[in-house]
């Protein structure tokens, strides 16, 4: 008979390790704190509208077909995903906007317009990022340790990663003007960095941005979670929600516990965040490190629809540089913020009522490792932002709600127990990459795993589902 596997979460990380742990035959349990399954891939439902809260953005759809195709089914009878016209608009303070659509000849002339020439440095630009990717892809399925510095093969690989260049040093290598360099550094905001101090490494988001494009799941984001739990089902996973995991202890087995109710297993995988797994569940001191940045959310319901917006919308702050080191270095709440407008309905209009529209607002913030009263500065953050929409797109916001929910960074502590309100959980510096980033497997305790954002090899939905993979791998192998 297969060994017991219980899995500590139910986010995408916990979802998928379950789907594919169950396929393989384990006997498997999943223990989540919530009501229901996806973690930061969260729906709120109100009124008709249906407010995907947290990921937006498909990218690397390879790494979605993967789990499927691990588990033997087709993504297609799981996930309807749709391949956006036009990936992102972008407007800059200046009033100059640049969309980015599917069709790569659109996009260059849209280039053109900002900085005339840059078609020459995009398609350098993409090759350069091409060769980053052929050779990263891979590794995203493999859990480093230090010891693999020591090899001469990881050097050789470190050489040809060209780690000492940042994110935005590598798009400045192809792009002379500040506008193009944001253009194709910002991704790195996806994983809650910035660009000036994330390794190029990380471009490989803006690769797969441009060149795989960018998926939408009809129905909505919360589709993606949904899918993966109906799988483990299908395959005999189990699942007990509102199910806090308070400790957990290796006797002769894995004891999972919960107040007064306990759980034994032959295994444990923990998809809580790692930081909060190994100070609240595992009582362990740890070290100093780096965390990503927060984000403060709104969820809008719009009595109409709001034409001008594009399904991704980023809005650029005067002061990027400024702006980057108030969220990163200063730990202060931008008065001059970039934000981000999600407008699923645009692709996905049963995601509303007729004629209706859903606007997610997404703002960058410190996280709370220096405490600070996010409300103190909710205020401010509202009048600019929409005031600066109605600048720019004539529309004022507020006159058009009809449903409104917000997220605050300390909600990330308190649903999600995520340590600092680190919304993207550990930094994606160097020194928190690969070899660095803690690994998949207990260093401490054997038969111990980690899965999901802040472990290897980094945050997103497609490294947490290669996370989920790292993880079988490991368990199945038998070694660890
Ligand atoms: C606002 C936002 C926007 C994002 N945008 C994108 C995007 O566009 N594209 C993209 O690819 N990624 C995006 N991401 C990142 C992506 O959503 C995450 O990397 C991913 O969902 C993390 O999955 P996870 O399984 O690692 O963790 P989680 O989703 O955090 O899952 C962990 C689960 O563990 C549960 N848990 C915690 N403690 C306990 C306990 N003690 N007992 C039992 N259960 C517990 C939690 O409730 C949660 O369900 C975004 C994230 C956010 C929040």
């Amino acid at each position: 008979m297969k060994e017991k596997i219980a899995i500590v979460g139910a986010g995408v990380g916990g979802l998928a390790t379950a789907a594919r742990l169950s396929y393989l035959g384990y006997d498997l349990e999943v223990y989540e704190k919530l009501p229901e399954c996806g973690g930061r891939a969260h729906l709120i439902e109100d009124r008709g509208f249906k407010f995907d809260t947290g990921p937006s953005f498909v990218l690397m759809p390879d790494f979605f077909k993967e789990v499927f195709e691990f588990c033997k089914k087709d993504i297609s009878d799981y996930l309807s995903l749709v391949t956006l016209d036009t990936n992102y608009k972008i407007f800059y303070p200046d009033g100059k906007t640049l969309t980015i659509y599917q069709d790569k000849a659109k996009t260059e002339s849209e280039l053109e317009k900002i900085e005339p020439g840059a078609s020459l440095g995009y398609n350098k630009f993409l090759q350069a990022t091409e060769k980053i990717y052929q050779s990263v892809k891979p590794l995203l399925y493999r859990c480093f340790s230090k010891a693999d510095l020591l090899r001469p093969s990881t050097w050789a690989l470190i050489k040809k990663l060209n780690i000492g260049k940042t994110y935005w040093q590598l798009a400045k290598k192809y792009f002379k003007s500040p506008e193009l360099c944001y253009a194709f550094t910002f991704e790195a905001m996806f994983i809650g960095v910035s660009p000036f101090s994330t390794p190029s490494f990380y471009s490989v988001i803006t690769y797969s941005d441009h060149v795989e494009k960018i998926r939408h799941p009809m129905g909505g984001m919360y589709q993606i979670p949904l899918a993966l739990e109906k799988m483990a089902k299908e395959f005999g996973a189990k699942f007990h929600y509102n199910f806090e995991v308070d400790k957990i202890k290796k006797e002769d087995r894995f004891l999972i516990m919960s107040g007064e109710k306990k759980k034994s297993a032959d295994k444990v995988i923990v998809n809580a965040d790692w930081p909060y797994t190994n100070q609240g569940i595992l009582k362990r001191k740890i070290a100093k490190l780096k965390y990503s940045c927060s984000v403060y959310l709104i969820y809008l319901g719009l009595i109409e629809k709001v034409e001008a917006l594009e399904h991704h919308n980023l809005f650029f702050a005067k002061d990027l540089p400024k702006n980057l080191a108030d969220i990163f270095t200063n730990s202060k709440v931008p008065d001059d913020p970039s934000f981000y407008i999600h407008v699923p309905t645009r692709t996905d209009p049963g995601l509303a009522p007729q004629g209706k529209d859903i606007a997610y607002i997404l703002v960058p913030v410190p996280n709370l490792e220096k405490k600070y009263y996010f409300k103190d500065h909710e205020e401010m953050i509202r009048d600019t932002i929409f005031n600066l929409v109605k600048d720019k797109l004539g529309v004022d916001l507020r006159d058009l709600i009809e449903v409104e929910h917000r997220f605050y960074p300390d909600d990330f502590i308190e649903r999600y127990n995520i340590l600092n309100a680190a919304t993207f959980g550990l930094s994606h510096n160097f020194f928190q990459s690969a070899f660095f980033r803690p690994t998949n497997f207990d260093s401490k305790l054997k038969g111990l795993y980690h899965v999901g954002a802040s472990t290897q090899p980094g945050g997103g939905l497609p490294t947490v589902l290669a996370s989920s993979k790292i993880v079988t791998d490991l368990i199945a192998s038998g070694r660890f």
